[in-house]
């Protein structure tokens, strides 16, 4: 997953995903690409030398429904984002890992795990499933 930072596979995955590269998006993708982990919104803006909230917010919808983006909501917290690792397209999102709050850094971890369960409700249709866990991470876990 290391080549995830690079700008070569950054500008493929907006092409990939039909979406139309602007500096802009490209900075914002970066910024996320950037961070190993999930991000609330005030540091992408923190981030941003330049940028107008709403064309911001624009970016992160596209982002979020051409699946480059997921969301993250853990109660109580500010909504956070994180790159998606996995195939997402704009149908669905196919995540195959956890999100893992670790309550002393307080960063929002991905987390693959080897064999994410897979849910049948009948006469219901999954679509997504989201595994929330908290403790402690790996840095701090020492
Ligand atoms: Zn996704
Ligand atoms: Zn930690
Ligand atoms: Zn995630």
């Amino acid at each position: 997953m290391q080549q995830r930072c690079n700008k070569v596979f950054m500008v493929n995955l907006l092409k990939s995903k039909n979406i139309s590269e602007t500096p802009f998006r490209k900075e914002v993708l970066e910024i996320f690409s950037k961070y190993n982990n999930a991000i609330p919104l005030s540091i992408v803006e923190k981030e941003l030398k330049k940028y107008n909230r709403i064309t911001l917010y624009r970016t992160i919808k596209v982002f979020l429904e051409k699946g480059i983006i997921h969301k993250i909501t853990i109660s109580g917290e500010d909504s956070n984002y994180a790159i998606c690792q996995e195939e997402c397209n704009t149908d669905a999102h196919r995540h195959q890992h956890i999100h893992f709050k670790c309550k002393k850094c307080k960063t929002i971890y991905c987390v693959e795990i080897n064999e994410f369960p897979a849910i049948t409700l009948p006469n219901y249709k999954v679509e997504q499933l989201e595994i929330q866990a908290t403790g402690l991470c790996e840095n701090c876990n020492v």
